[in-house]
This record gives C-alpha cells, sequence and structure tokens, in this order.
C-alpha cells in the first residue's frame, strides 16, 4: 500500500492523498471540505498574493512504539496563528477549528505518518491567506485556511550534529515594531537574501542581531536562539522574535531540570560567555551552534571545538523528543493522542 523509503525522507514536498480546507465567506468560517487536489483556485487579485495577507504554522505528528500518533502542542500553534491573523487583519481561525482541521488532516493522510524506529515525522502545514479581490489596499472580505501534511525525515541525518552560524549587519529579518512576532511570509521573503549569503559562505544560517541597535541578538531566521551557562538557559527577549513553541517547551524542561532559565535581551558580547549555544524550531527541535562568526567585525565565537554538542543541549533534545514520540511522560499535557 505504500512504497516510500521512510529511512531516507529529507524536508522536501511530498504529495499526501488529502488536503483540509475551510472557507471565510460573508463574515463566517463555513464547513471543513477535504480535497485531493494540491492545486488551489483562486482570484487573480487575492490580498494574499498581492499584499501579503498570509501566515502559516509547522507542527508535526509522531508515532510511538505503541502504534499511536501524537501531535505536540497543536493549541499552541492555533492561538499563534490567531495571533497572526489578528496581526494582518485576517479572519482569524477559532481554535477548535484550527485543532479539528489538523486533527482530519493527519487521520485523513495516517498511512503517510512514518513508522517510529524511522525517526521520521509527519510535516503538518496549517496555511491563512486573503483569497478575496482588493487592488486598493485593505483587507480581503474572503479567506483560506488549509491544512495539508508530508512525511518528513529526521532533520539530522549523521546524528545530532553542531554547525557554523553567521553574523552580518547587512540585512535584517523584521523591525522591532514591524511582523517579526508573527508568523508570516513577509518575515521569510525578507530572509531569503540573507540565508542565500550564509549558505554560499558555508554557514547554516544567519544569526540576526536586533535592526535598531545590531548590539543584541534577536534570532536566527527560521528558529529561535538559546545559550547555556552556569547552570541557565538564556534566551532573548525582543519585540521582533517570533515566539517558538519550542522554545517555549525548553524553557519548561529546563526549569524542569533544575536550571535556571532568563529571558531578556541578550547583548552580542555575551556570546563569548556562554558554554554551549543553538537554535531551536519544530525542523530540528535543537540545532546546536559549534561556531557563530561575525563576518563584519571578524570575530569567532566558539561553542564546541570537538564537533560535539554539549551536555545540556543533548538532555534537552532528548527529552523533548521522548515527550514527542511518546517514549516520556507528557506531564504537561502538550501532547493529543489521535489513536
Ligand atoms: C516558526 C518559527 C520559529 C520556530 O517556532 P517553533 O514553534 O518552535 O517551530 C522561530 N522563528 C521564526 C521566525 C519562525 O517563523
Amino acid at each position: 500500500m505504500n512504497n516510500i523509503d521512510w529511512a531516507n525522507l529529507s524536508f522536501s514536498y511530498m504529495k499526501a492523498d488529502y488536503n483540509v480546507r475551510c472557507y471565510y465567506r460573508d463574515g463566517k468560517w463555513g464547513e471543513l471540505e477535504v480535497h485531493s487536489s494540491e492545486y488551489i483556485n483562486i482570484h487573480m487579485a487575492a490580498t494574499g498574493l498581492h499584499y501579503g495577507q498570509e501566515a502559516f504554522e509547522g507542527l508535526k505528528a509522531f508515532k510511538g512504539q505503541d502504534g499511536k500518533t501524537r501531535l505536540f502542542r497543536v493549541d499552541e500553534n492555533a492561538k499563534r496563528m490567531y495571533n497572526s491573523a489578528i496581526g494582518t487583519m485576517m479572519a482569524a481561525v477559532p481554535e477548535k477549528l484550527f485543532i479539528d482541521a489538523v486533527v482530519k488532516a493527519v487521520e485523513m493522510n495516517k498511512r503517510f505518518v512514518p513508522p517510529y524506529e524511522s525517526g521520521a515525522s509527519l510535516y503538518v502545514r496549517p496555511l491563512l491567506f486573503g483569497a478575496g479581490p482588493k487592488i486598493g489596499v485593505s483587507p480581503s472580505e474572503e479567506y483560506l485556511f488549509m491544512v495539508f501534511v508530508m512525511p518528513v525525515g529526521p532533520y539530522f541525518k549523521e546524528g545530532f550534529k553542531p554547525t557554523d552560524m553567521m553574523i552580518t549587519r547587512k540585512y535584517d529579518r523584521a523591525a522591532p515594531l514591524g511582523t517579526g512576532n508573527i508568523k508570516v511570509g513577509g518575515n521569510y521573503a525578507a530572509s531569503l537574501r540573507a540565508g542565500d549569503e550564509a549558505h554560499a559562505k558555508g554557514y547554516s544560517s544567519v544569526l540576526f542581531l536586533d535592526s535598531k541597535e545590531k548590539k543584541y541578538i534577536d534570532e536566527c531566521g527560521p528558529a529561535n536562539f538559546f545559550g547555556i551557562k552556569n547552570n541557565t538557559y538564556v534566551t532573548p527577549e525582543s519585540k521582533s522574535i517570533l515566539p517558538s513553541i519550542t522554545n517555549m517547551s525548553l524553557i519548561q524542561l529546563a526549569k524542569d531540570m533544575g536550571l535556571e532559565v532568563e529571558r531578556r535581551p541578550v547583548p552580542l558580547e555575551e556570546l563569548s560567555t556562554f558554554e554551549e549555544a543553538g537554535a531551536c524550531g519544530t525542523a530540528a527541535v535543537i540545532s546546536p551552534i559549534a561556531k557563530i562568526d561575525d563576518i563584519d567585525e571578524g570575530r569567532s565565537y566558539i561553542f564546541s571545538a570537538d564537533g560535539k554538542p554539549g551536555e545540556t543541549s543533548v538532555k534537552l533534545y532528548n527529552k523533548l523528543r521522548g515527550i514527542q514520540y511518546g517514549d516520556e511522560p507528557d506531564t504537561h499535557g502538550w501532547v493529543t493522542v489521535i489513536d
């Protein structure tokens, strides 16, 4: 029935059987619809295409050893997309509708949830955009909310391995009072050139500084930043950071493990004091950082000289993955068991 090579999946698009859609028209949300086509038919003057009325989410479903499928903190994704909608004047998707759509999309595509042993998972992509025509700049009166899924491989194929990142003052991702704190496509478009330059120079990502003063650490493109020192988990506080659900979860797990947690502005110079550093997000959970090169100032900050991740990062990573796959008890009620 399936001929998917679970062991060799990457993070790339793959067609599943169904996607779930819901339209907002005449001031209200309609019924959930199930579609098998990968294409959508929308008006050429849709505000999502012209004026960036668009937001998305990303979360994963995991198959456990018990054969059950678990969604991780789907209610938090629902709340975040709600805030993204408010921030871009879109019709907000009610939390229950969001969760129902995600659960339905996973259930309808059950055969694409990778087996436990593969270390792979089902990536879920909810999407919301202005679908009605407007040519003057104003919010659309129609919206399409949809959810599609695809199996994706484990982020670290050769194991949990630190990578290098770079800092430059040449680009900003988001402005302090702009849209950095909501998950909208425009922030990603704004970060593509910087990311491309980083990749061309051999770095996995850009670590953005705050756009106003270039004095503090903001975040790493699509992932939040954290550092570990003196038994303390430190993560930046900033108006232009996207509130990562992975970071929120690691903060709780760090507290559970007896670490102190500090969420505050992190000055660039403080990088030299961290024993460990990492980027966190749904894709990798934790992406440990070996070294950060400030390419404008010609300065390097080194966190792993032996190519191995730090002890605390490994502990946090294993704990979070354990909860996601159902190997560790879900003491904070983060998991939605589908069946
Ligand atoms: C989605 C995203 C993250 C990670 O958030 P998670 O909920 O942990 O996946 C971090 N930064 C940005 C800019 C993002 O868009």
